[in-house]
């Protein structure tokens, strides 16, 4: 158990019951905001943020009605073939004033929120529709799709993933999720045993952006996934920094022999690109490669890609990323 307090002070903050209550419960959050377990005093700019907060959330309700929330999707290699094999749906938010907004802004609202349920239902069906339309058109790709902690332990999580295999008509085999570690250091015994029916449903977990949380190794060795993504930052780094490096190589080495595939994220640069694949890395994800596009300009992407593959097919070792030059 731990205690997360806030406090607001008699007459400095208020002089009213009901709004001293009030900000200690604001400060209350914002010591959960800083992770918990903590305490807060209350300030007048706690209000201003809760404020901002609170508008943030009712825009999205109306951009969850006004569907302003689309899907970009970037592509993932298969560093054996040097073809596409899969891609990653990632959400977007065209908020009218402000522009596009990044998943990194807003997933975790939708998160506290209870609105990712709504919304998370909805990208799984939109991904998965998306990817039989590109089926049809012989781009036989897998789809790699996030799901959030809050997604894999509410009760309906089977049912959504469910309904938007049938309503699209995709076949499980097909369909990826990504989990980050979180999931297993939070409730993991409710998170294996919907691990375990996704995995007989055919369904494929990754483990998103290893390397960055706390989850024991026995845990890893027990949970029903197929694949590690190696996070972006130990990528990032391989060219320059020597724990990077022993870091990426040892991930590989245990996914391995855990019999996990191995999936690189934040592919930025050649020598990047060159390095995992001499380590033995399965698939490749990140700038270099492609970065997430919107559907018209992904289909562009896959046939230059294809075009590319064609001409080099009788010397695979010719085969250069876009943007290497
Ligand atoms: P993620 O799943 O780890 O996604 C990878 C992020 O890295 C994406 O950011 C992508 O645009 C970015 N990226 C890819 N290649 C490179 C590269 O070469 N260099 C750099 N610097 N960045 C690269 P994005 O789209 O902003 O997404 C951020 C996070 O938001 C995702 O991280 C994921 O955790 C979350 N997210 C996105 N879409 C969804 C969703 O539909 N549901 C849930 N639950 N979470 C989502
Ligand atoms: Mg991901
Ligand atoms: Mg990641």
């Amino acid at each position: 158990l731990t205690c997360s307090i806030g406090v607001s002070m008699y007459p400095l903050d208020a002089n009213d019951t009901v709004t001293l209550i009030k900000q200690a419960d604001t400060a209350m959050y914002a010591a959960k905001e800083v992770g918990r377990n903590a305490y807060r005093f209350y300030t007048a700019d706690m209000n201003a943020r809760v404020q901002a907060r609170l508008q943030l959330e009712t825009d999205m309700r109306r951009g969850l009605l006004h569907n302003e929330f689309f899907l970009a999707y970037q592509p993932q290699i298969d560093m054996q073939t040097g073809r596409a094999a899969a891609v990653e749906a990632l959400l977007r938010w065209r908020d009218p004033v402000r522009g596009v907004i990044p998943p990194t802004e807003f997933i975790p609202i939708a998160e506290e929120s209870g609105m990712i349920q709504a919304l998370g239902a909805r990208v799984l069906r939109d991904a998965c529709r998306q990817v039989v339309q590109w089926h049809r058109l012989g781009m036989m790709l897998r789809l790699s799709v996030n799901l959030s902690v809050q997604q894999l332990q509410h009760d309906s999580c089977l049912a959504v993933v469910e309904e938007a295999l049938r309503s699209s008509g995709l076949a499980p085999q097909y369909l990826d999720l990504e989990i980050t570690e979180s999931v297993i250091i939070t409730h993991p015994e409710k998170a294996v045993a919907t691990l375990a029916k996704l995995k007989e449903r055919g369904i494929s977990i990754t483990v998103d952006d290893f390397g960055t949380g706390y989850s024991s190794l026995s845990y890893l060795a027990r949970l029903p996934i197929e694949a590690v993504k190696i996070d972006q930052r130990f990528v990032h780094g391989l060219e320059h920094n020597s724990n990077d490096v022993a870091i990426t190589q040892a991930i590989i080495a245990l996914s391995h022999s855990l019999g996990l595939r191995v999936i690189a994220e934040g592919v930025e640069t050649r020598a990047q690109y060159d390095f995992l694949k001499n380590h033995g890395c399965e698939a490749a994800q990140g700038f270099l490669i492609g970065r997430p596009l919107e559907e018209q300009e992904f289909l562009a992407w896959w046939k230059a890609q294809e075009e590319h593959a064609r001409a080099v097919l009788l010397q695979p070792d010719m085969w250069q990323p876009e943007g290497s030059g």
